[in-house]
């Protein structure tokens, strides 16, 4: 939508130009339309470089070349569910290679991404979850809880790829594992989602989640 209203005022100033340079006076209008079309572009281009930064991030997780695909204004309007993300699973138990974040969760994400990261939101710990959440999911795993536990894992993985030190993801981890998981619905916990428990995938560190 964003990027039609830009090729829209575009191809308008680019034709009031045109006129303007065959004699016609449209010295006011060329700026009315130009100015939009610039902000309104890189506003779209700024949306879809994160967009790619967060496709990166989850491809190192999936281990497979997949797309995160943040919600636009429309879809939000359109959206009945309260979900944060979403991947689609095929019939045979593969999933889609596009998982879906909310609005919110990509709202927070670019915030966490251009801010400066040293003092991180709840919202903001718990949007990098959601994009650890859903590159396990488009790794293949279904299952909520040992989805979760494994995003657990690597959500200090995925804030470093949103720029956060190494101290300021472990932080994240551990204020994730101690504010959020505690208070997720049963279906994401599981008691072997602690340190030396099954669902740990490094049992011989020290270092949990
Ligand atoms: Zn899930």
């Amino acid at each position: 939508m964003r990027l039609w209203i830009v090729l829209v005022l575009l191809a308008g100033s680019g034709a009031a130009a045109t006129r303007h340079a065959m004699g016609h006076r449209h010295a006011l209008l060329i700026p009315l339309l130009l100015v939009p079309a610039l902000i309104l572009g890189w506003q779209e281009w700024s949306f879809r470089s994160d967009q790619d930064v967060f496709s990166v991030i989850a491809s190192e997780i999936a281990g497979r070349d997949v797309r995160v695909e943040c919600q636009r204004f429309t879809g939000a309007l359109l959206d009945p569910t309260a979900e944060a993300g979403y991947v689609q699973f095929n019939p045979d138990g593969t999933p889609a290679d596009t998982g879906r974040l909310e609005r919110d969760a990509c709202r927070d994400l670019r915030a966490y991404m251009h801010g400066n990261r040293s003092d991180p939101t709840i919202q903001h710990v718990i949007a990098i979850q959601v994009l650890a959440h859903e590159a396990f999911h488009l790794s293949g795993i279904r299952d909520e809880s040992k989805t979760e536990c494994a995003a657990i894992q690597r959500i200090d993985d995925v804030a470093a790829g949103l720029g956060a030190t190494p101290t300021q993801g472990r932080a994240i981890a551990e204020r994730y594992y101690a504010e959020v998981y505690p208070r997720m619905p049963t279906a994401y916990r599981n008691d072997e989602c602690k340190q030396t428990g099954a669902l740990d995938a490094s049992p011989n560190d020290d270092e949990w989640p």
